[in-house]
């Protein structure tokens, strides 16, 4: 099964994603995490992509393209996979679908987890992510059980640089002019679902199984 999750910086696609990862045993394909690697080991993708991301940008695609092209292209891959924050515009749309072509592949379900922009603001304030590791938290929403502390590897929270206001806005202008488009783009290719995303986690995600299908 080949999943797309769409929706605003701050709706809960990473959330989901790893849930139905789980679930479904397929890999969790993240273009933020991978970025986030990168400018964590001082690669040379990671200093280019952190000029982007710091200013609330979307990365260029030739840096994204291709790294997700090849991503998905492998052994873990052949079953399916989740994609979270790709694609972002519509040339990496059109990127994928014809990479996808050219194996005899295609998507199976884009799904949208619509969040109004007012309560965004409100979850990336409160979003925390380990430094060690990159999982996610919320000081409400999805609180860890230590405070301060990582479930998983005991790592230190951190509210990342770009989920700052100022640039949660910037972030939210872009996502509504260049991504927002990939919703009539998937409606018209017919793989679309939107699920209510204001709803607790455990909602959320039962609406999608309800979805995908258990
Ligand atoms: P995205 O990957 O879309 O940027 P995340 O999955 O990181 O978003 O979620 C943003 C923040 O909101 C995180 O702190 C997460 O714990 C929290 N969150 C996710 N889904 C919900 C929800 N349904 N209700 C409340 N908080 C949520
Ligand atoms: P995310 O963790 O998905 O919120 O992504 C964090 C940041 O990484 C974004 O604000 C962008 O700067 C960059 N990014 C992640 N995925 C993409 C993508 N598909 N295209 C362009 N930039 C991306």
């Amino acid at each position: 099964m080949k999943i797309i999750m769409l929706g605003a910086p701050g709706a809960g696609k990473g959330t989901q994603a790893k849930k139905i990862a789980e679930k479904y045993q397929i890999p969790h394909i993240s273009t933020g995490d991978i970025f986030r690697a990168n400018i964590k080991n001082g690669t040379e993708l990671g200093k280019k992509a952190k000029t982007y991301m710091d200013q609330g940008l979307l990365v260029p695609d030739e840096l994204v393209v291709d790294l997700v092209v090849d991503r998905v292209g492998q052994e873990d891959c052949t079953k399916g996979y989740v994609l979270d924050g790709f694609p972002r515009t519509i040339p990496q749309a059109e990127a994928l679908d014809k990479a996808l072509a050219e194996l005899g592949q295609k998507m199976d379900f884009a799904v949208d987890v619509e969040v109004p922009d007012e309560n965004i603001i409100n979850r990336m304030s409160g979003r925390r992510a380990c430094v060690g590791c990159g999982a996610t938290y919320h000081l409400v929403y999805a609180p860890t059980k230590m405070e301060n502390v990582c479930d998983n590897c005991g790592g230190e929270l951190v509210l990342r640089d770009d989920d700052k206001p100022e640039t949660v806005k910037k972030r939210l202008d872009v996502y509504h002019e260049q991504t927002q488009p990939l919703i009539e783009y998937y409606t018209n290719s017919g793989i679309l679902k939107t699920v209510d995303g204001t709803a607790d986690i455990g909602d959320v995600f039962a609406e999608i199984v309800g979805i995908l299908g258990a």
